[in-house]
């Protein structure tokens, strides 16, 4: 079997992919078709085209797009559950931690209420339908600053649902400094929620020392620049502290500038937990079973070491014990048949 066969096959967990960016063509041209006056082109091969990764700011009109078609709780409910049948059915995940931001429905007229009982209706729907378990992390869009986080939280804690593990904050770092979230992460982390903000994408090691120090970081999205810092890699290696690694996305943003400087194997190296994602992955063209191809080629892993990789995304996620067993169980049993 080659490598990409037993990646394909191989049982996933992942930990950082966000919802929206999630929607794939078929998925898109579903939700404008419901919404002709948008004017997103419902046919396929336009949409393809239209999906077409060409720079980062071409990126964002895309995800703007598809942001604009999500209008209705049954959109929500409808782009939640293909999602989850893309993830079972395309990427062979067994469980995954999807990055939400309700703030952007909340302000184009859904209400939180709504965009809760979409979630979790498609959540139930997709475990009993693809064997998928799907848990909530709600991230703050740090471009909207503190009227977003005030929002985000008091979701998180005010309509909170049992599958919400975590607390996020996205969007860009440049410009939005992580000090002014520490309440935000400290009040949503005494109610017992994981902190998982994104840091060192787009900027430097400092961004994630905030983010440890400040916000009480327990997984790091991205943590690119981190490489950059000794000290850092130490921390994160005797702490314990996760980097959601999502290689192909990093090279779309130029968070890297080619694939063979991406910092996987210097984290690697220095003892750092780390677990592989896809992010965004259609609007970066990529896949997750591509992102661990990517990976093995860096770290020059074989088989096993790769269902090892598949392994530590489940050891480091916020599955429920009998959920982690499974997984991990099944991702044996298939390395020792394969
Ligand atoms: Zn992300």
């Amino acid at each position: 079997m080659s490598l990409q066969n037993f990646i394909t096959g191989l049982p996933k967990a992942e930990l950082h992919v966000h919802h929206v960016g999630s929607a794939s063509p078929r998925i898109v041209s579903e939700l404008a078709a419901r919404h002709p006056d948008a004017g997103v082109p419902s046919d396929l091969e336009r949409l393809r085209e239209f999906f077409t990764f060409r720079d980062f700011a071409h990126f964002i009109e895309v995800y703007l797009s598809v942001v604009d078609l999500v209008r209705t709780p049954e959109d929500i409910r409808l782009l939640t559950y293909e999602v989850a049948r893309e993830m079972a059915e395309g990427q062979n995940l067994r469980y995954a931690e999807l990055t939400c931001t309700p703030y952007t429905s909340v302000i184009r007229g859904i209400a939180i209420e709504a965009y809760t009982e979409a979630i979790e209706d498609a959540r139930v729907a997709a475990e009993r339908d693809f064997g998928l378990v799907l848990r909530w992390v709600y991230d703050i869009p740090g471009e909207s600053g503190l009227p977003a986080a005030d929002a985000t939280l008091s979701y998180a804690l005010e309509h909170r649902t049992d599958a919400l593990v975590g607390f996020g904050l996205g969007g860009p770092e440049i410009g939005v400094p992580r000090a002014q979230f520490q309440p935000h992460f400290e009040a949503a982390r005494a109610a017992g929620l994981h902190s998982v903000p994104h840091a060192g994408e787009t900027t430097g090691p400092d961004t994630v020392w905030d983010s440890l120090r400040l916000l009480g970081a327990e997984r790091i999205g991205h943590g690119t620049s981190s490489a950059q810092d000794p000290a850092l890699l130490a921390h994160l290696a005797d702490t314990g502290v996760v980097l959601e690694v999502c290689p192909t996305s990093n090279l779309a943003t130029r968070a890297v500038d080619r694939i063979e400087e991406h910092p996987l194997r210097a984290f690697v190296d220095a003892g750092v937990s780390v677990t592989i994602n896809s992010d965004d992955p259609p609007m970066f063209a990529t896949t997750l079973n591509h992102d661990y191809e990517v990976a093995a080629s860096l770290l020059g892993l074989d088989e096993r070491g790769v269902a090892d990789l598949a392994k530590a995304a489940v050891t480091a996620s916020f599955a429920p014990d009998d959920v982690k067993t499974r997984i991990a169980a099944e991702i044996d049993a298939y390395a020792a048949g394969a």
